[in-house]
């Protein structure tokens, strides 16, 4: 095989082609678009059987270096994986061949540690051979910027430089990225999720900051999307009884970055019968892929599964690309993907609140099992399907869990009676100094801080 790197192209389709590490310093292309890579190579049927003998940094190791290819060597790339991926990636059995993943156990407590530690180890490789210098710059509604936060930290070369909104981001969300200090900046904005995304978009495009090294970490990224390929192929490898068995999957779906890393492995050759995207109350992608016709939700519906409030998921434009339509920015379809394959490999369902939170009471008192909001929406979405499609006791499914159950006490507390029990990377959180800088929701303000503190 060739060790040639793969090309990213813009799902705009008017920027030109770049290598790997291109595509993850800079985030988005030139022309607006989301760099999608130009093939998914496929793995041999030896290099699949053999991933029930890797452990979890091999199995990574093994997935990336195929895309990557020759721009990092062998056993930097190795040593990378072991170093991201030094904590447990357990699957929970729930009754007859289903599963949970859980997502839960890195240092912030979700998902999106998986894609946040690879991707910060990555850059600093590539940045630290040119010497260069990276500013991080994202906003974020909690999760992504504690992760980012907790992998960027100790960092030479790159700062990192949050915004979150106050009023939308829980004590323990806040603390985690507030505690950390270093390289870290933290500025809490008198504003919602929205006008820190929009403050951060400004600063991408004002010209004036082009001396500033800035990148995002955000979905938009696909440096995200590829480490949240390799866990799809765990959990089979994991649990496959032949070869080419044929596994369900359930993704609790917001910007549809976790789906996307689900896309690319099964691209890969990992056998998967179907994805089931489960979204909340915010389910345009699912009647997308009833009908055919895209409307985004605008304002975004607030649901208790908050990290999936989104009513135009940012990856839906790679997606609608993968299967040989072209979405643009503001979510116009301007050609229709392949619709009879798209719903061939994804079936779509939104779930309420309401049966989000029986759903985490319906586990815990029969099977003894805690989910939170998001991991619920995920199994509620499981059983559904399971049901309208009358699937066999033996077909092997397997439902996402993307945080921890103890980052929502209350919720929890209340509708199970039982408070959970921190994990040990979020004790002791309450006691720590918290640091932030707090300033109102002006580009202007914003920027001059940008361009002291850079
Ligand atoms: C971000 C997040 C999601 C949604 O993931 P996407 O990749 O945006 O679809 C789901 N659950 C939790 C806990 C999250 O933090």
């Amino acid at each position: 095989m060739s060790r040639e790197g793969i090309r990213y192209y813009s799902t705009n389709l008017k920027s030109g082609t770049v290598g790997f590490s291109e595509a993850l310093l800079i985030g988005l292309a030139p022309d607006g678009g989301l760099y999608m890579p130009s093939y998914i190579p496929v793995l041999d049927y030896e290099d699949i059987v053999n991933l029930s003998d890797q452990s979890y940094p091999e199995i990574a190791y093994t997935v990336l270096s195929r895309i990557i290819g020759n721009e990092i060597e062998s056993e930097e790339l190795l040593s990378i994986c072991r170093d991201a991926y030094n904590f447990e990636v357990p699957l929970e059995h729930v009754t007859e061949r289903k599963y949970i993943l859980r997502l839960d156990q890195g240092p912030t407590a979700s998902f999106k540690d998986f894609a946040a530690r690879m991707m910060s180890r990555l850059m600093q490789y590539f940045i630290s051979r040119n010497n260069r210098n990276l500013t991080i710059l994202t906003a974020t509604s909690g999760d992504t910027g504690s992760a980012v936060a907790s992998a960027f930290y100790g960092l030479e070369n790159i700062k990192v430089v949050i915004l979150f909104p106050p009023g939308e981001v829980s004590a323990m969300q806040r603390k985690q990225m507030t505690t950390l200090g270093k390289n870290i900046t933290v500025i809490g904005i008198d504003g919602k999720f929205d006008d820190c995304q929009r403050l951060v978009k400004t600063a991408f495009t004002d010209n004036t900051l082009n001396h500033l090294p800035l990148s995002s970490a955000n979905s938009i990224n696909t440096g995200r999307l590829l480490p949240q390929s390799v866990y799809y192929l765990y959990a089979w490898s994991r649990l496959r009884k032949s070869h080419d068995e044929k596994i369900l999957f359930s993704v609790p779906s917001g910007n549809f970055g976790n789906l996307m890393g689900g896309l690319i492995a099964r691209n890969m050759g990992l056998p998967v019968k179907r994805f089931i995207v489960s979204t909340n109350s915010n389910g345009e992608v699912p009647e997308f892929l009833g009908t055919g016709i895209y409307r985004p939700i605008d304002p975004s519906i607030n649901c208790i599964s908050s990290a999936m409030n989104v009513g135009h998921p940012s990856n839906l434009a790679r997606i609608v690309s993968l299967y040989g339509g072209v979405m643009d920015q503001d979510g116009k379809v301007l050609k229709l993907p392949d619709m009879a394959l798209l719903r061939e490999h994804l079936a779509g369902i939104s779930i309420s609140d309401n049966d989000t939170t029986n759903t985490i009471k319906e586990c815990f008192t029969r099977f003894g099992i805690l989910l939170e909001p998001h991991g619920a929406v995920a199994w509620k979405g499981l059983t559904e399907y399971l049901k309208d499609f009358r699937e066999p006791a033996e077909q092997l499914s397997v439902s996402l869990e993307t945080a921890h159950p103890a980052k929502f006490p209350d919720e929890i507390m209340k509708i199970t009676g039982k408070k959970p029990v921190l994990p040990a990377s979020l004790s002791g959180l309450e006691n720590k100094d918290e640091s932030y800088i707090r300033l109102e929701n002006s580009y202007e303000k914003l920027k001059r801080i940008l361009v002291e503190y850079l």
